[in-house]
């Protein structure tokens, strides 16, 4: 069969309502169950053919073309077998319910339809690869770092909304025709809103349709290209209109998001060459490199997004990239000053060597862990993984101790009693011959603790967190109640909060 012969299916490379998009031309995916970060949609698939928008045929393929797209860019950023949380193939519904809106819950991502109460038009969220990749990035973030889903903090929260918008990003990006009419749209200077910048506009029509002016942006759910800049989310209202922030994290990941665009543009200046869509289609990949790097290594805390920047800085090779980057992520507030100094310090400990590959850490380096972390009672050690030594470097074992903290008082709602799950990172350095030579300790202090409990106040105020539940967490139920947290009685005998799954949206 040649080239012509093929079937050929119809897909959106953008939001069905992306200004200017248009049906393409694609070859139907294949091979979607086999290899890294492989999917599933679920029911039958209908024969590969350009079907009408709307139809549960085109659906299917425009899920299954989006999910592709981003299954071949995480291929290329996280190396590995690329394995879920779920397992091997993650299962995706195309149409859960209906609702305005989509979720990754550790089981699938489950998409909703319904209908705009103003144009009477049917809303798929399923259709948008917005909304497709930035759950296909909860779950991403979820499967490299499985220790941020209950972690108990504003930032980590909103984190994992700006790593999923942000993964809607870099799989757009990855098209040289979305990063040509990119560029086109702001003649040539991505720092203006376009396209690929705005997230979900079909959504966010519908949303402003259903709930009002102020519960979407104008034109989009959200917008990557915008000014808003770091405050102490504790600070900050349960809710805000759209136009201005809220602890809230589909609020507050914008600040974030808005950095990691901000560092795009700058490596996109940065990126010499005439053809300028290639340029970006690079920019983009080398900031989704660093993205990446910094969201398997930062330390889990109430001030995640600084740990955050400074791991990007810190992965930055060239020294005036690596400034440009650390005054983008200052002006937004990020950093305290745009100087970052090495994330270790020098340390000694003559005889502690690293765990061979492979096997786990031995007593004298639990001692030494243990010791630099200081006192902790009950508290479990887990490591995140090592890297290991590039001929010449140091490698660097990075890991945390997980501890309760225990809530009491009726401003807890049904987490009165319970624990939260607060973690001390560690950070070892090793020279290449394997012998400890530098270290770096974030202990969770006072601030953490009081991030974590404002936190779950903020849940408590907002009825997020469910009565006790036997387990498994049923998250479709949990989902249908507006309950995105369940108090679990768990084998030890500790009831602890923990996360049921996690939204496009938690407005409603
Ligand atoms: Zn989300």
């Amino acid at each position: 069969m040649n080239e012509t012969d093929s079937p050929r299916i119809r897909v959106f490379l953008n939001d069905p309502a992306g200004r200017g998009d248009r049906l393409v031309e694609s070859s139907p995916p294949e091979g979607t169950e086999a290899g890294p970060w492989a999917f599933r949609v679920e029911g039958k698939a209908p024969g590969p053919r350009a079907y009408e928008p709307d139809t549960r045929e085109f659906l299917y393929w425009q899920l299954s073309s989006a999910l592709d797209r981003g299954k071949r860019l995480w291929a290329r950023r996280i190396p590995g077998p690329g394995v879920w949380i779920p397992g091997p193939v993650l299962p995706a519904v195309a149409v859960a319910g209906e609702d305005l809106n989509a979720y990754y819950d550790r089981k699938a991502l489950r998409f909703f339809r319904d209908v705009d109460a103003k144009t009477e038009q049917i809303v798929q969220a399923g259709e948008s690869p917005d909304v497709v990749t930035h759950e296909q990035g909860h779950a991403i973030l979820d499967a490299i770092r499985p220790d941020l889903w209950d972690a108990p903090h504003f930032e980590v929260a909103a984190f994992h909304e700006a790593f999923g918008d942000l993964a809607a990003i870099f799989v757009a990006l990855a098209e040289p025709a979305l990063a040509d009419r990119a560029l086109k749209e702001t003649r040539g200077d991505p720092a203006h809103s376009n396209l690929v910048s705005r997230l979900a506009e079909e959504l966010g029509a519908a949303v402003r349709d259903r709930w009002g002016a102020d519960a979407a942006l104008p034109g989009a759910l959200r917008d990557a290209v915008n000014t808003f800049t770091y405050t102490d989310p504790k600070g900050l209202p349960d809710t805000a209109p759209a136009q201005s922030l809220s602890a809230e994290p589909h609020s507050f990941c914008r600040v974030l998001t808005g950095a990691c665009w901000d560092v795009l543009v700058a490596i996109f200046r940065a990126t010499a060459g005439p053809d300028r869509s290639a340029a970006l289609v690079r920019a983009c990949e080398q900031t989704a490199a660093l993205a990446v790097a910094a969201a398997e290594t930062a330390p889990s805390g109430a001030d995640f997004f600084g740990r955050f920047a400074r791991r990007v800085v810190r992965q930055t090779r060239d020294p005036a990239l690596a400034s440009a980057l650390a005054d983008a992520f200052f002006q937004r507030g990020l950093l305290a000053s745009p100087e970052v100094p090495p994330e270790l310090s020098p340390d000694q400990d003559p005889g502690v060597a690293a765990p061979p590959e492979g096997e786990g850490p031995s007593p004298a380096l639990v001692r030494a862990i243990q010791t630099r972390l200081g006192p902790a009672r009950d508290g479990e050690l887990l490591l995140l993984g090592t890297r290991s030594a590039e001929p010449g470097r140091t490698g660097v074992l990075r890991g945390r101790r997980r501890r309760d903290l225990f809530l009491h008082g009726a401003e807890y709602g049904p987490a009165d009693g319970a624990a939260v799950e607060i973690s001390d990172a560690f950070a070892l350095g090793f020279t290449a011959a394997g012998l400890l030579a530098a270290s770096r300790v974030h202990r969770a202090e006072d601030r953490d603790a009081n991030d974590a409990r404002a936190f779950v106040r903020f849940l408590a105020r907002r009825r997020r967190i469910a009565q006790i539940r036997s387990t498994p967490l049923d998250s479709q139920q949990l989902a249908r109640a507006g309950h995105s947290h369940a108090i679990v009685l768990e084998a030890d005998g500790v009831r602890r909060l923990r996360r049921a799954w996690i939204a496009r949206k938690e407005t409603s």
